[in-house]
């Protein structure tokens, strides 16, 4: 039906867009004029997205320069956002300027992995227990397997969750600089055949969400997917009432009913004010899985006085993100990454480390905002 009233089809060039998105125009009585117009290359967006009928425009703007002492990304960074709420870049950018009066923040990656956990159904008990020696005793075997699907990605550890007649196995991945969703998933379908060719278990998904992909998932806040990351900066007692018109008492106080004893109370994972806010606008602006802010958000903020001055940290036990392949390789979303010098290889890392440091920016600036009863007043000027 779709075919026929030309709605659906796999073109890519100029005129296939123009075409499909008229069909559309016709069936939905939309104007979609707006939507015509675009300036990528349709044919390189195939890719990107099936039925394509024109773009979505999100503005985009910036925060910083910030400094960062990271591992990996050393030295002022003006980092790109792009979002459509008022206030945030204003805020993150606020949160940066303070960080760097204090002299800039620390960041480390501790884990980074990309997992794949499909799920097999077996016999029984017994039928779990040798499958997972089976793989034990095979993982040079798998190793190779996973060598040839890709030439970046690479095998780094297997966890078995045998319940019941179901066997979960997370594999866990090295997947260079792209953020490794289909390289992983590519590499553990080849794995699976392996596994089933010898054991008689048979994969039912090779998805068992206990990878967990775009879940909320205590699995990745404990053990970690794609970057974990921790950010950090110490902010003088001076600075923290001069340029955040709070106090640190103030700013720990709410940092611990709020965030962490609300959202204890709520259940929420994570403990932070707006980790997803942040994520969203850096995601979108640099070609990330925007899906993928799921995990992220699962961030922990943490505030202490250290003899009168601010110590914030920000845990992120799940950032996904790559600096070649998915949506990286749209020209808007290059040139975001060639802001912060994160196109291509070898920057991976540098992204996740200047996402965690915006991530903590945005957190001092709307915790403080909290703690000095601001926020309703910023949004009312900045946001309407
Ligand atoms: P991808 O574009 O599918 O794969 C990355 C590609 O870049 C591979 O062909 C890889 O080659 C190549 N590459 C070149 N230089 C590299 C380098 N330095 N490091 C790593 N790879 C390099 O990207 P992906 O990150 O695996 O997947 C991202 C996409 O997956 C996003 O579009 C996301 O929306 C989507 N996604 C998929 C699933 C799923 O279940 N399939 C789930 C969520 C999201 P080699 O492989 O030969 O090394």
């Amino acid at each position: 039906m779709e075919e026929k009233r030309g709605l659906k089809n796999r073109g890519y060039s100029h005129a296939d867009v123009d075409e499909r998105r008229r069909a559309v125009e016709e069936f939905t009585g939309a104007s979609l004029e707006s939507v015509s117009k675009y300036c990528f290359d349709s044919e390189k967006a195939s890719k990107n997205i099936e039925n394509m009928i024109g773009a979505t425009q999100v503005p985009l703007g910036f925060a910083g320069p910030v400094t960062i002492k990271g591992d990996h990304a050393k030295g002022e960074f003006i980092v790109p956002l792009a979002t459509t709420e008022g206030a945030l870049t204003a805020s993150i950018g606020r949160g940066m300027s303070v960080i760097n009066e204090s002299g800039g923040a620390r960041v480390k990656i501790f884990l980074d992995g990309m997992t794949r956990a499909p799920v097999f159904r077996t016999d029984g008990l017994d039928h779990c227990e040798r499958v997972m020696e089976w793989i034990g005793a095979n993982m040079p075997r798998l190793s190779s397997v996973v060598d040839a699907t890709t030439n970046h990605g690479r095998l780094a550890s297997v966890e078995s969750y045998p319940a019941g007649r179901n066997l979960f196995i997370r594999f866990t991945y090295e997947t260079g600089d792209a953020m490794g969703m289909n390289m992983a998933t590519i590499a553990t379908e080849a794995v699976c055949k392996e596994i089933e060719a010898a054991t008689g278990a048979v994969m039912v998904s090779v998805s068992g969400n206990m990878c967990s992909d775009k879940k909320p998932a205590a699995i990745n806040m404990i053990r970690g997917r794609g970057k974990t990351v921790v950010a950090e900066a110490l902010i003088p007692k001076e600075i923290v009432e001069r340029r955040l018109r709070a106090t640190t008492a103030s700013i720990v106080e709410t940092n611990t009913r709020k965030n962490l004893i609300g959202s204890s109370l709520s259940v929420t994972l994570g403990a932070n004010a707006h980790a997803a806010n942040m994520l969203a606008a850096v995601y979108i602006a640099t070609g990330q899985d925007p899906a993928q802010v799921v995990s992220g958000s699962m961030t922990t903020t943490m505030c202490e006085d250290v003899g009168g001055d601010l110590y914030i940290s920000v845990r992120m036990p799940s950032v996904e993100v790559g600096t070649v392949g998915g949506g990286t390789r749209l020209p808007s979303q290059s040139e975001a990454l060639g802001m912060i010098g994160c196109l291509g290889d070898e920057k991976a890392k540098k992204l996740a480390e200047i996402v965690a440091v915006t991530v903590l920016a945005g957190e001092l600036s709307t915790i403080s905002a909290q703690a000095a009863g601001h926020l309703g007043k910023a949004h009312m000027e900045l946001g309407r």
